[in-house]
């Protein structure tokens, strides 16, 4: 398979309100589509997202390595989807996210030249195609604004169904968030709650957290504290907290889940394509996972559209099962760019959704075009 023409368009959309977290509060989702075209005429698309404080790619620099990186592939003829890592990384170092927009690209059209969705195919390279057709996700929502808004936005989307929840937390002083939990936690009693700090807490108030009354009703506690701390630092929060713990900004593949696994510090990890480079990679990290006994949650980042939306869910539906929830963050925003943005129902996340060639989801080129960023223009590469 050869790239006959490859588009990049920087996209800027409008959150319907901003997500306030420790770090950051962001108020637009900056991500960038590719539209690949095959020699076959077929159209493959993907997606990345920048995340300064995750990746270190803000928009501009995810878009300039990745138009780097389309003038090396489009001199590849591309005829096996286990060899797009070891290919690309012959011509990028790092630059997970760059990778992972062109991979999700590849594999869209893999998927279509096969005949079937992209989960299937995720399932036939890691050789599981023998489990069971896939069961709907649990679809994961943040919770953000006043604790009156969290309490009413909670209490509407539970009863459109929804069961796992975020809250983002490590945005007030520590007392605050506390008694922020506690309340959301009685209002939505039974329910799979985390609380995600993005490493904003020190060692002292994550332990404080962990342990607090106020916090006991959680599910798990998210990156309590910065990737930067050692391991042992998190080694002393795993056995000071009765809570179980979950890495996301740690995490960057699957050298880092081996580390933090080893070193018991962990009980489970957060997932992302911009992170890991891709779905494959992100298939073998679900993977790593599993076989440790750890859980799994998938996640796109803050916010991106229905196409990341379906690559991430496709890891789930190749695996069969994300325990700790699936977070499709395209319902955040103001629109999307396809006609029919995927969407849960009753809370979860059918295949039926991702059953057709490809990702699953075609943006609408007129719509992409819509939403370019004003500070950055479509690039024919
Ligand atoms: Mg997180």
């Amino acid at each position: 398979m050869n790239i006959k023409s490859a588009t990049l368009f920087p996209l800027s959309i409008p959150l319907r309100a901003p997500m306030k977290m420790s770090g950051e509060t962001v108020t637009h989702a900056n991500t960038l589509l590719l539209r690949l075209v095959d020699s076959e005429g077929r159209e493959g698309w993907g997606e990345t997202s920048a995340a300064p404080l995750m990746t270190g790619e803000t928009l501009g620099s995810v878009l300039a390595n990745t138009a780097y990186l389309l003038k090396a592939a489009k001199e590849v003829s591309w005829a096996d989807p286990c060899e797009i890592s070891n290919i690309q990384s012959r011509f990028l170092y790092a630059n997970n996210s760059a990778k992972s927009c062109l991979e999700l690209a590849l594999l869209d059209l893999f998927a279509q030249a096969n005949g079937e969705p992209a989960w299937s195919l995720l399932r036939k390279v890691h050789r599981i195609e023998s489990l069971a057709a896939p069961d709907s996700l649990p679809v994961l929502r943040m919770l953000g604004g006043s604790l009156e808004t969290e309490l009413a936005d909670a209490r509407a989307l539970r009863d459109q169904g929804y069961r796992h929840w975020k809250i983002k937390v490590g945005v007030y002083d520590l007392s605050t968030d506390l008694q922020r939990v506690a309340a959301i936690c009685a209002a939505l009693d039974g329910d799979t709650i985390s609380a995600d700090a993005n490493g904003a807490f020190t060692l002292e108030q994550a332990v404080a957290f962990c342990r607090s009354d106020l916090a006991s009703r959680l599910s798990f506690v998210e990156q309590p504290i910065a990737a930067g701390h050692s391991i042992a630092d998190f080694a002393s929060l795993k056995a000071a907290s009765p809570l179980p713990i979950c890495l996301d900004e740690s995490i960057h593949g699957i050298d880092t889940i081996k580390v933090c696994a080893d070193n018991g510090v962990m009980d489970g990890a957060s997932l992302k394509l911009i992170k890991l480079g891709g779905m494959l990679p992100g298939m073998q990290a679900a993977i790593e996972l599993e076989k440790r006994g750890l859980n799994l949650n998938l996640a796109c980042k803050v916010a991106e559209t229905s196409l990341s939306a379906a690559a991430t869910a496709s890891i789930g539906f190749a695996m069969n099962g994300a325990p700790w929830g699936l977070s499709m963050s395209n319902a955040y925003l103001e629109y999307d760019i396809c006609d029919a943005p995927l969407a849960a129902a009753e809370g979860r996340f059918k295949v039926e959704q991702l059953n057709s060639v490809g990702i699953g989801v075609v943006p609408n080129l007129d719509l992409v075009k819509k939403t370019v960023s004003r500070e950055w223009n479509i690039i024919e590469c």
